[in-house]
């Protein structure tokens, strides 16, 4: 499978890349062959978006697991933001804290990583900084509009002329502080506190307000931008009229937005905890509206925004006040399970569309330029896929450091039998095969700037 279309074919691999893809290769002494007849071969997904943590003296497995779970599902690279909450060192400049994360990573991933990192109010020259970790292969980076880490307007800005000028792509998570700072002051005033007033403290005007103010300051400096989470017809909007006035606007959604609902707010505070992310579940209008998107190429991809919270510790908040939750859920390990049941079986998108938001464009947008496509020439990042299968999503049969999913008990189409990364098996028949250490970090650099 490509993004361009489908084919029977043998694929050679050399050396961990592709070398060869042809209706019929001979097969060379000392070569392996791997069967493949009645499985889908696609590219390994690649995720941008994840805030998996790093390990520590208390929890020395967990990214080490995160990457298991990744490869388990089909994602042969992901890409990590090192937030607060991550366990990812702060040092207060942008280099020091690429080699702080770097070295905590060490050695300890399955599959293919990267970082993207986060700008905080302690990082005071973006100017300068931003360059440099662009020369050190890190040319994303992620702005908060909201949360105690979140950007000024200013440094937004700052943040911006310096990713137009080298080459980098500034992500914003886009809502609107002071409006939702007002929502929730409202809602505690009304004794309001339980966890479903997350979603009334967020409504998509908020998440519209926001896209829409970070997409006129990238338009002002003449800056290429990527939003995160799209979740609302409404924040997808503001992306659509600046597509289509051609101003570099790219948009990513989310699993979670296009396979769950609001209506999730309606459980009993304990389970309703669960689905305390931001911004929040969406109506079913909204979520047809980014299937919508998504199949007309508004939305450039999808990537999970996997967040390993646990109900047993971080969502215990929850009887505080909802503005006390984690906001978060974990997905590294269903998103091909998720996209392909819920759009590709539904006849919402193509195989090849998918196949494009998973792999091919997210690849390209974040300079991951060996990956996402089944191309001579690119790593042999590889899964072989039984569309045929069926499977019901547990908690228990999943391998994240999370001790949830939000899609308990979701029917899902097809299951990944083998996974390989620069043509070595990770998972293999079902297995992991793989070693903690053999994901190699990415160095990064956005070739289509
Ligand atoms: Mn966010
Ligand atoms: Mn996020």
């Amino acid at each position: 499978m490509t993004a361009a279309g489908r084919r029977l074919a043998d694929v050679a691999v050399t050396g961990g890349r592709i070398s060869a893809i042809a209706e019929q290769l001979p097969a060379a002494a000392g070569t392996r062959e791997i069967d493949a007849t009645g499985l889908l071969v696609l590219p390994g997904m690649v995720d941008v978006h994840t805030h998996t943590r790093v390990a520590t003296d208390d929890q020395p497995d967990r990214f080490f697991a995160d990457s298991v779970a990744a490869a388990y599902g089909g994602t042969t690279t992901f890409l990590a933001f090192n937030n607060p909450g991550t366990g990812s060192e702060q040092t207060g400049s942008l280099p020091t804290d690429i080699a702080a994360w770097r070295r905590q990573t060490d050695s300890d991933s399955a599959v293919d990583y990267g970082l993207s990192l986060v700008l905080q109010p302690m990082h005071t020259d973006l100017a300068h900084e931003i360059p440099a970790a662009i020369d050190a292969g890190v040319p994303t980076f992620k702005a908060f509009m909201v949360y105690d880490f979140a950007l000024s307007d200013v440094a937004i800005a700052a943040a911006l002329r310096a990713t137009v000028d080298h080459d980098g792509l500034l992500n914003v998570h886009g809502e609107d502080r002071a409006v939702l700072e007002a929502n929730i002051a409202r809602l505690h005033a009304e004794g309001k506190t339980a966890p479903r007033y997350h979603a009334d403290s967020r409504p998509a005007y908020v998440e519209a307000d926001g896209t829409r103010k970070a997409i006129e300051m990238a338009r002002g400096v003449g800056a290429p931008l990527y939003v995160v989470h799209v979740s609302s017809a409404a924040a997808l909007a503001e992306v659509r009229r600046a597509r289509a006035v051609s101003q570099p606007v790219f948009a990513e959604t989310c699993p979670h937005f296009l396979a769950l609902d609001e209506s999730r707010y309606e459980l009993p505070d304990e389970d309703c905890a669960r689905f305390i992310i931001s911004p929040p579940l969406r109506s079913a209008a909204d979520r047809a509206a980014l299937w919508d998107g998504l199949a007309d190429g508004s939305l450039d991809l999808v990537a999970t925004d996997h967040v390993p919270d646990s109900l047993a510790v971080d969502k215990q908040t929850w009887r505080e006040s909802f503005d006390r939750i984690s906001n978060g859920a974990p997905g590294i390990e269903t998103l091909l399970a998720v996209v392909y049941s819920e759009g590709v079986v539904r006849g919402r998108i193509t195989l090849e569309r998918m196949v494009d938001a998973l792999c091919t464009t997210p690849a390209r947008l974040f300079g991951l330029n060996l990956k996402g496509a089944i191309e001579v020439g690119r790593d042999a990042d590889i899964v072989l896929f039984d569309p045929t299968e069926r499977r019901t999503l547990r908690a228990a049969e999943l391998h994240h450091s999370s001790d949830y999913t939000p899609y308990e008990g979701i029917e899902t189409s097809g299951v990944v039998r083998s996974v390989m990364v620069r043509g070595e098996f990770v998972i293999r028949d079902g297995r992991f095969v793989g070693r903690r250490g053999f994901g190699k970090f990415c160095e990064r650099r956005l070739a289509w700037r």
